[in-house]
């Protein structure tokens, strides 16, 4: 298990909390389902260089901006973390809304990759950081591989990822298995009013 003693709870809760996962693992669906039913709950809005998706608004579920936007953020150091997830896109945490969420004490989360969490872990490092993990690594399968949509090659590629994202579940405080969204939804923002609440889970 890894040392959750080194930072002291502040009282009331860790405010800032960073969920990760590997891929596949429901991480998006979960924040969905927070960003529903949990108001008081600040989600970041990360900046984005890759398409909106059919019903995805900008502003809400992203800030779609173009390549040339994005260096801009990164170098005006306008962004918490930033990383090229599936060699593909751009995507980064814009600082200034999360530092006021917290100067407001709001709870606050930030749905990111690993590597993004590894940044935030280096900048705010007092925030609890969240590994949303399947319930099995068959289940975990299922879910990458389950439409069948890709080559033998792209299935291979995913789940070389996927075994070394596991392998980062050791980096964090917490662990949350997503066996059923609601309530590892609920479990996760339990741990904002009570970081404590699912530790020894
Ligand atoms: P999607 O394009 O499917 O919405 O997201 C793809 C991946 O990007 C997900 O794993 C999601 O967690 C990650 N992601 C979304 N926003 C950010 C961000 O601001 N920073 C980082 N590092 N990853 C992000």
């Amino acid at each position: 298990m890894p040392d959750t003693t080194a930072t002291p709870v502040p009282p009331g809760g860790r405010r800032l909390v960073v969920l990760a996962g590997p891929t596949a693992v429901g991480k998006g669906t979960v924040a969905a389902y927070v960003r529903e039913h949990h108001p008081e709950v600040w989600l970041s809005v990360s900046a984005t260089t890759r398409p909106p998706r059919p019903g995805e608004v900008d502003g809400q579920h992203y800030w779609f901006v173009d390549d040339e936007e994005f260096a801009r953020l990164e170098d005006e150091g306008l962004l918490l973390e930033s990383a090229v997830v599936h060699g593909r896109a751009c995507y980064g945490t814009p600082r200034a809304p999360v530092e006021e969420a917290l100067a407001q004490d709001r709870p606050a989360m930030l749905e990111i990759d690993l590597q993004g969490a590894r940044q935030v872990r280096a900048a705010m490092p007092d925030a609890l950081f969240v590994f949303l993990a399947p319930p099995s690594w068959e289940e975990l399968v299922h879910r990458l591989v389950g439409r069948g949509t890709e080559t033998e090659e792209e299935r291979e590629v995913r789940l070389a990822t996927a075994r070394t994202e596991l392998a980062a579940v050791q980096e964090f405080d917490v662990t949350i298995v997503n066996d059923d969204v609601a309530r590892a939804a609920e479990e996760l923002v339990s741990l904002m009013v009570d970081p404590n609440a699912a530790k020894d889970s």
